[in-house]
């Protein structure tokens, strides 16, 4: 077949058509600094039970399709409060766009809102199921403009409301009066999804709030702890919400192996918190370090990661690259943002070499 233009234009959606795909840096041989991923493995100990149990998983057969067990063990390790449950997904990617399909009306305006900028994927998830995405501009300092919020809420009546706790890309952990707010202004008419994937570094959390509140979801993902490549996201809510988004919920949508790593990882969560816990010591550090940069702004940062400001970040990475060294140059993502790179917290030893690549006079 030779004429795809035309077949393309016949069947793909022109918004499909416009859109790029989601863009990962190709990062073979890089110090990987750019998407917020934990640089421990797990140790070598664990790593032989681990591959044994993998070996065993029956991989000629279809996976449990709703793993009680293993839904069982994240509600027992990881803090969901009495009487809630948890629906997993192939990582909060997955579970984003879950919650986003069940409350998208065919036909009808469904808005689904979040303040801007944060994690693009609750823009795109709303775009691929025929939603309207609002997002509402975060003030100078990123906190959150609780009347603006507030007023949009009124104005477009969302369906859902998305927000990351601590934000990402920004880092900062929004107040908690003004997420209240949200949340109760959108009272029986909208979900509020607080998005917790960088709990483990902010240690704070809303899965407590959740008797309190009908309309909230609290996510996570195991991503950020260490286990990014498994792909297991997790969110609790009320369970007659759960139930009807477990109807749309793929079928098998957490694989055997990812089912087996994460029950495995989770009965040795305490080594994965001590990595956390040592991403944290280091945190500080990086923060003071990037402040004594010249012209440096660095913002509060509650995640495994920091969002700092230089005169010229395209120059900045410019030279992080020729290191072989990966942040992210957020300029283009929003003009709160111009000259913001952030960077993913790392091992002493890859903060050192990240430091030193942007300590290093220019070239020109
Ligand atoms: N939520 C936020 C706020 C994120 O930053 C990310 C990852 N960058 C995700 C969700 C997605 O996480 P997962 O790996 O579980 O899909």
């Amino acid at each position: 077949m030779s004429n795809f233009d035309q077949l393309i234009a016949n069947t793909i959606r022109p918004d499909v058509r416009a859109l790029s795909s989601y863009h990962v840096a190709d990062n073979v041989g890089f110090i990987r600094l750019d998407q917020m991923e934990n640089p421990y493995e797990l140790s070598g100990l664990l790593r032989d039970e681990l591959a044994h149990r993998l070996a065993n998983a029956m991989l000629n057969r279809y996976p449990v399709p709703s793993p009680n067990e293993l839904r069982a063990k994240v509600c027992a390790k990881l803090g969901i409060p009495a009487g809630y449950d948890v629906m997993l997904g192939n990582g909060s990617d997955e579970l984003i766009s879950i919650v986003i399909t069940a409350v998208t009306k065919p036909g009808q305006r469904t808005v689904v809102m979040a303040p801007v900028p944060s994690f693009v994927m609750y823009q795109r998830s709303a775009q691929y199921a025929g939603a309207d995405f609002v997002g509402v501009p975060l003030k100078e300092d990123f906190s959150l403009d609780r009347d603006a919020m507030l007023k949009a809420i009124e104005e477009h009546k969302p369906a859902v409301v998305f927000l990351a706790y601590p934000n990402n890309p920004t880092g900062n952990l929004f107040d908690k009066a003004d997420v209240n707010a949200v949340i109760e202004a959108l009272g029986d008419t909208g979900l509020c999804v607080v998005d917790e994937a960088y709990e483990p570094f902010a240690q704070t959390s809303y899965m407590g709030r959740l008797p309190r509140y009908p309309n909230l979801i609290v996510m996570r993902t195991l991503s950020k702890l260490g286990l990014a490549g498994i792909r297991l996201g997790y969110m609790s809510a009320a369970p007659q919400l759960l139930a009807e988004f477990d109807k749309v919920r793929p079928p098998y949508n957490v694989n055997i192996l990812t089912q087996t790593a994460a029950a495995f990882a989770l009965d040795h969560l305490e080594e994965l918190n001590a990595q956390a816990r040592a991403i944290n010591a280091e945190r500080p550090k990086l923060a003071a370090a990037l402040a004594e940069l010249p012209g440096a702004t660095v913002f509060p940062a509650a995640g495994n990661f920091i969002l700092f400001r230089v005169p010229d970040a395209e120059r900045a990475t410019a030279k992080l690259l020729a290191n072989r060294i990966l942040a992210k140059n957020l300029s283009k993502m929003h003009p709160l943002l111009t000259n913001c790179i952030r960077v993913t917290v790392s091992t002493p030893e890859e903060n050192a070499a990240f430091l030193s690549a942007l300590q290093a006079p220019d070239q020109s």
